[in-house]
């Protein structure tokens, strides 16, 4: 087990301690709990608690087995104890203790509601779906709140696509959390949002599309996919203007994810006959930013395509020291050589620039679980983050200030 799936068996364990904090306090009213103390005070249990800490599963494992048979067989060890063996990947035993634990009578809401949200994570991590989503919901049936089936029924829907069901859920965790919290809940909500518009759009819904895109942007008046698919359909429905105009307020909202609309705004601005909106964006963006290689490589390829090959490769150079390892980047040059008849002091100047260069299409990288991709993803498909991604330098860039 990786120092990831040690986090998850100490999380999953000390929320189960939370719950068993909640229930110690039922335990009192009934004045049953000096059993729980038991179990707590078992050397047996401080030990596993230790070999868990030393991420040792195994003789954890073998130890709390030990504390939950001399104090009674309390059902909170059990809990831990089927959720180590799902951490170590032993589905099917992990489920056999939780749903053992079903079965015993007078199980109170509470210790009910912990049971199956256990079982649901069991489910969920052997793929099985719908008895995971039967499971999370019946969670939310005892224990309206509970915050970790919210969290991981939305993930599930996510998963299946459901972005209403995912919408809805997210709504839920946002009412009962603080308001400073709520920023975040917005963001998710705007990409859920965005992502209901996308399957209308697919449908071939448009006025129902664009008017989820704007909603995503009430939410999150930053959320840059929104901006590019509301343009879209306004592009779509032969309104070139507001199509502009939503790209353009993408590139002023979030300017590190600008070049996302650079092909966009590069035909529509001429069929709204200004051609020179799209190299005054760009040189507006570069002198903002002296690392801005994206609006060097857009202006460039733009120059080169209407026949100044010299001025397009020269700007792909600044680009170039800027971040050597795209490749995006290194085609453009090479087509942009191959049309001036590769002249041998420029062929010179780019293997100079390129000597230590690494080859990778458009690096990306998930800041959360650092998940690597070959383009910017919205959602990253192994911690299922939103809007994680940023984009990966290889190697710093060259101190040099390529502006001046
Ligand atoms: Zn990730």
């Amino acid at each position: 087990m990786g120092p990831y799936g040690t986090l998850v068996a100490l999380v999953a364990l000390l929320a189960g301690l939370a719950i068993g904090k909640a229930w110690e306090r039922y335990k009192l009213q009934d004045g049953r709990w000096i059993d729980r103390r038991r179990a707590r005070e078992s050397p047996h249990y401080m030990l596993g608690l230790n070999f868990l800490v030393a991420n040792q599963i195994d003789s954890a494992i073998e130890e709390l087995v030990k504390a939950a048979e001399s104090a009674g067989d309390p059902l909170e060890i059990h809990l831990i104890l089927g959720n180590l063996y799902r951490e170590k990947g032993q589905v099917g035993r992990a489920i056999q203790e939780h749903q053992s634990l079903l079965q015993r009578p007078n199980l109170r809401k509470l210790e009910h509601a912990n049971v199956l949200l256990c079982l649901g994570l069991d489910y969920k991590h052997g793929g099985f779906v719908d008895r995971a989503l039967e499971a999370f919901t019946e969670v939310l049936r005892l224990d309206p709140e509970n915050r970790y089936a919210l969290t991981n029924l939305e993930k599930l829907y996510e998963e299946q696509h459901q972005w209403t069901e995912a919408y809805r859920t997210r709504q839920q965790l946002a009412a009962g959390d603080t308001s400073t919290n709520q920023p975040r809940h917005h963001a998710i909500l705007a990409f859920l949002e965005t992502e209901i518009g996308l399957v209308a759009l697919k449908q071939g819904n448009h006025a129902e599309a664009a008017r989820r895109f704007a909603a995503a942007i009430e939410l999150d008046p930053k959320n840059p996919h929104a901006y590019l698919n509301l343009g879209d359909v306004r592009l779509h429905q032969g309104d070139i203007a507001g199509a502009i105009a939503a790209w353009e307020r993408l590139v002023d909202t979030s300017p590190d994810r600008a070049y996302l609309a650079f092909p966009r705004l590069e035909d529509a601005y001429p069929t709204a006959g200004q051609p020179a909106r799209f190299p005054d964006l760009c040189r507006r963006l570069i002198g903002a930013n002296a690392q801005e290689w994206r609006a060097r490589l857009a202006l460039g390829k733009h120059l080169r395509a209407g026949g100044h090959a010299r001025e397009a490769l020269a700007l792909m150079f600044e680009a170039l020291v800027i971040n050597p390892h795209a490749l995006v980047l290194h085609q453009a040059i090479w087509h942009t050589l191959s049309d001036l008849g590769l002249p041998p002091d420029l062929v010179t100047r780019y293997v100079d620039l390129s000597r230590d260069a690494i080859f990778y299409l458009d690096p990306h990288i998930c800041v959360r679980c650092r998940y690597r991709s070959t383009e910017l993803l919205w959602q990253c498909p192994h911690c299922h983050e939103w809007n994680t991604f940023v984009e990966e330098r290889i190697a710093p860039a060259k101190e040099t200030d390529v502006a001046t």
